[in-house]
């Protein structure tokens, strides 16, 4: 067990939190970055990114967290494996405990611990991923173009893909497990008038089938009840819009989130409700999810908490 001092401390590993080390070192701050459960973060389970601005040629996801992640080693930031087990914000320093029984005492800190898609838990989806399976039609939709795919989720981000992938794709459904849409008006406007889209509503996906690659879903329709019936539509894509789940359960009760968990940010800031603890990409992020836009915020949160310190 060893005690680290730090001036700041940066939790996770996704273009947010490697950034914000970016700056750091670059300020000569030395900052300590503890990477997480999955180092790279999201992008780490996408195959291809095409629409990261400099790689014109386009770059596999871990390769450019891998490519961020020597840039902000090469300036001096101490990138460290380990899972932190627990915070306490409660005064500075602040503590960050590890697993491997490792404390770290910072100064500042910023959270960039991202967020993960929810899947419906099919083994299925884990079989196909990445083959055929994503949670990110702005990501990934540019591979389906003038296929047949699937996107499943009756919320706005549900009909927002489906709406885009409709602009790419031959043929999209909408896989709805109620009898409606829980999106706003103007977005189940957009989806009911597209002549693209076919709602499927009352329906769940059972399974996808498919030599290598998704080949098409397996549905059940009205489940449960006298009209159930099953039936197989061929798709090349099967997209997950059904929500995402913040990475904040480390930070309950010590900082201030909404009611699905997302961080509260003072924004045009990234400052938390805790003076000296911010919060940049997915984490404090519910509607852009990108990694351009985590890599932004990240950025904003090394300056904010630099200002932060000086500050002092
Ligand atoms: P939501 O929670 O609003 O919607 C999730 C959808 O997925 C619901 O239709 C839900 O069904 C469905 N779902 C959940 N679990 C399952 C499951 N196991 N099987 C099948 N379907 C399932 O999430 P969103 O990501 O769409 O939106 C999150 C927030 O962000 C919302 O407040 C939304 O309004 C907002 N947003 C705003 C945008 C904008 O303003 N441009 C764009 C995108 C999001 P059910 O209805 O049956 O629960």
């Amino acid at each position: 067990m060893s005690e680290i001092k730090t001036e700041w401390a940066i939790i996770g590993a996704g273009p947010a939190g490697y950034t914000a080390a970016i700056y750091a070192s670059r300020a000569n701050l030395a900052p300590v970055l503890v990477e997480g459960m999955q180092p790279g973060g999201q992008l780490t389970t996408t195959t291809e990114v095409e629409n990261f601005p400099g790689y014109p040629q386009g770059i596999s996801g871990p390769q450019m967290m891998e490519d961020i992640r020597l840039q902000a080693q090469r300036f001096g930031a101490d990138i460290r494996l380990g899972v932190i087990t627990s915070v306490d914000f409660s005064k500075r320093p602040f503590i960050l405990n590890l697993d491997n029984g490792d404390v770290i005492e910072a100064e500042s800190v910023i959270i960039a611990t991202g967020a993960n898609a929810r899947y419906l838990g099919l083994p299925d989806e884990q079989r196909y991923m990445g083959m055929g399976v994503s949670a990110c039609a702005t990501c990934d939709g540019f591979f389906y173009r003038n296929r047949r795919v699937a996107v499943v989720g009756g919320g706005d981000t549900a009909c927002e893909e489906a709406v885009y992938l409709a602009s790419l794709a031959e043929k999209v459904y909408l896989i709805v497990r109620k009898p409606y849409l829980r999106a706003s008006k103007v977005m189940q406007d957009r989806v009911l008038t597209n002549p693209k889209i076919e709602v499927l509503f009352n329906c769940n996906t059972v399974g996808l089938y498919g030599e290598d690659v998704v080949e098409g879903a397996k549905i059940v329709e009205n489940k449960g009840t006298e009209a159930e019936r099953e039936f197989n539509i061929p798709i090349d894509g099967f997209f997950l819009a059904i929500g995402h789940t913040p990475n904040t359960s480390l930070f309950k009760g010590q900082v201030e989130m909404d009611a699905e968990g997302y961080l509260i940010v003072k924004s045009p800031t990234t400052a938390t409700s805790v003076p000296g603890v911010f919060a940049a990409g997915d984490v404090a992020d519910p509607f852009y999810r990108q990694a351009i836009n985590a890599a932004a915020a990240g950025c904003r949160a090394a300056m904010d908490a630099d200002r932060f310190l000086i500050g002092d």
